[in-house]
């Protein structure tokens, strides 16, 4: 059975993005860009399915500008098989990205595809998902354990109130939470052996997919800066700052 895995170039999680002057979005020239921290719990969950005999082939997908590849890269050092860039430099919204790794999947037929449960850069939530539709295959978001026997997965799920678990046949989609496991480093051997590893390029069109945008950004405002506070005499002013200023009470 193939994995296959959608990664993606963000902004580190590191860097405090600054919302440009014109606030059409954030400033990400001269940025550190690095692959989703999502993405790479979902490289590390199918390399280990690999390891453990479930899979035989891991694929790692990015959609996105040429210096995806790097992203690529990384994923093939943490232990993917072989990747796929398919390269744009459109502005990729979650749907387009969908109907892209459709194409990949009608092409690869995998039996699992592992996404994150969302990017660090947009806060969609939405590809994994999308996809699933795309696809008419069974989903588990959110998922904090994964369990593979025969042509079922057993997926455990973080919820509000706890942890569901559920199974469902495969070919499934698995999107990934912050709990599933802990990536490993890539070792410089491993990086090394991955600049060897196929990486192949294909474009929108080649899969037969528009890309172009549906929707537009209006506007991007940082967060409201955080007050002071103020220290106050004794409890008496501190009641009735809370009753006549803050009306809490
Ligand atoms: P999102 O729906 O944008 O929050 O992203 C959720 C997941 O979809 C990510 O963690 C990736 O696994 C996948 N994904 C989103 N955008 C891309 C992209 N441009 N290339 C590859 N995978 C992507």
């Amino acid at each position: 059975m193939k994995i296959l895995v959608p990664v993606k170039r963000v902004v580190d999680y590191n860097v405090k993005v600054r919302v440009k002057a014109d606030s059409s979005g954030v400033d990400i020239a001269n940025v550190k860009m690095s692959m989703n921290p999502f993405c790479e719990i979902a490289i590390e969950e199918a390399v280990r399915l690999r390891e453990k005999g479930v899979a035989t082939e891991v694929i790692a997908v990015s959609a996105g500008l040429l210096q995806c590849q790097e992203t690529l890269r990384n994923a093939m050092a943490i232990g993917a098989d072989r990747a796929i860039l398919i390269e744009t430099d459109v502005e990729l919204q979650p749907l387009a990205v969908a109907k892209l790794l459709k194409a990949i999947v009608d092409k690869e037929q995998p039996g699992l595809v592992i996404l994150g449960k969302q990017a660090i850069d947009d806060d969609a939530n939405q590809t994994g998902q999308m996809l699933s539709a795309l696809l008419g295959w069974g989903q588990a978001t959110f998922a904090s354990k994964v369990e593979v026997s025969g042509d079922t997965a057993t997926v455990t799920r973080e919820v509000d109130g706890g942890l569901e678990t559920i199974s469902l046949k495969l070919p499934a989609i698995i999107t990934t939470d912050l709990r599933l496991n802990e990536p490993r480093y890539a070792t410089l051997p491993n990086i090394m052996k991955a600049k060897k590893k196929q990486l192949d390029n294909v474009k929108p069109a080649d899969l037969g997919v528009d890309v172009t945008p549906r929707l537009t950004t209006l506007k991007v405002e940082e967060p409201p800066k955080r007050r002071g506070g103020v220290k106050v005499a004794d409890v008496a002013a501190l009641m009735d700052k809370l009753k006549n200023e803050a009306k809490v009470i």
